[in-house]
């Protein structure tokens, strides 16, 4: 499984003081995170871990893409070893990503979504990143390309962290990691990241001012929040709650306009908030494959009309917000 003790020495010896007092807690929170009583499908995935190819990469790029090794790196024998162990760990949602010659073809372009929220970035050169609600850890991989000097991503899926496992097997000594937990877990009030993300989380929270107030609260002064979220077209204070599923999702509880979600996060103290972009979904960025064959997209939508899901609310669009401190 993944070592996180780089992670922990790093921390412990951290010139923040609740980056210091966070890592004394930690290893109790990463074995709870990562528990087959808690993930009964653990030891499965662990074997699939197991099984994956010793290989070194001759190439690594992550600032176009996420792309480990070259197809010389390996024989077709060792890349049929390494295909089957991946589809180990089936669903792939978030990516693409290449290795040794291979790609994985995801459910999500995730490397369209980044190519929209990184132009709004402060550089992220030198920062401290913290990614809550990672997924599997695609757009960690690329802030580490865009220079951040740590990256830390947070999701409860202990699946997903075997798949960013894969990833760290061939990349071990890069200063990202993915942590088996919920943002509820971090410590309060830490104010010690430069630069925090919170993508494709907000409208699966309950009390979304809640949410905001937990992301404030891992901020530095001064530190810069990019949020991204489903939003609804319409004017300050209108905000959709679907009382069923939305685009067949059962845990889709606030999708605010963008007028509301300004405000929101003005109520909770951040500064100068601005939407830097909005894109509705297509089925070009969503959409089943070979490497995640549940329903997607295509499937949401209302056949007769594209910008309307199959319960009739309106389609998904996506919003990117920055903020500071
Ligand atoms: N940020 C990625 C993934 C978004 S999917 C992207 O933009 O592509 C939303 C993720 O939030 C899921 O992986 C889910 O496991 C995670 N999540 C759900 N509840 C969470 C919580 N309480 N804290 C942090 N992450 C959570």
């Amino acid at each position: 499984m993944i070592d996180f003790s780089p992670l922990l020495t790093s921390l412990a010896s951290a010139e923040h003081p609740a980056l210091r007092a966070w890592a004394e807690q930690l290893p109790a929170q990463l074995a709870q995170g990562l528990s087959a009583e808690r993930w009964g499908d653990l030891p499965d995935w662990q074997a699939t871990l197991a099984q994956l190819p010793s290989l070194e990469p001759s190439r690594v790029d992550l600032q176009t893409a996420v792309s480990v090794g070259d197809a010389g790196d390996c024989d077709e024998q060792t890349r049929q070893q390494l295909h089957s162990a991946l589809m180990g760990l089936h669903p792939w949602r978030k990516g693409p990503y290449q290795l040794f010659g291979l790609t994985i073809y995801t459910e999500w372009r995730s490397d369209w979504k980044w190519d929209r929220v990184l132009p709004h970035l402060a550089p992220l050169k030198n920062r401290l990143v913290l990614d809550v609600g990672c997924g599997n850890g695609y757009h960690c991989w690329r802030m580490l390309g865009a220079g951040a000097q740590r990256v830390i991503g947070i999701d409860p899926s202990a699946k997903f962290v075997c798949q960013f496992s894969v990833l760290k097997h061939y990349l071990g000594n890069f200063p990202v990691d993915v942590l088996p937990l919920g943002i509820e877990q971090l410590p309060t009030d830490m104010q010690c990241f430069d630069s925090v993300f919170s993508m494709g989380v907000l409208y699966h929270r309950r009390s979304p001012m809640d949410h905001l107030k937990e992301l404030k609260e891992c901020l530095r002064p001064g530190g810069q929040l990019i949020l991204e979220t489903l939003i609804i077209q319409g004017g300050p204070g209108e905000v959709l709650v679907p009382e069923g599923r939305y685009a067949k999702m059962r845990n889709v509880w606030f999708l605010p306009s963008p007028d509301t979600l300004l405000s929101w996060l003005r109520k909770c103290g951040f500064k100068n908030p601005r939407m830097v972009d909005c894109t509705r979904t297509t089925p070009g960025e969503q959409r089943s494959t070979a490497w995640m064959t549940y329903e997607s997209l295509p499937d949401f939508l209302d056949p007769a009309d594209q910008t309307r899901t199959v319960e009739g609310h309106p389609g998904p669009i996506r919003a990117v917000f920055v903020t500071e401190s």
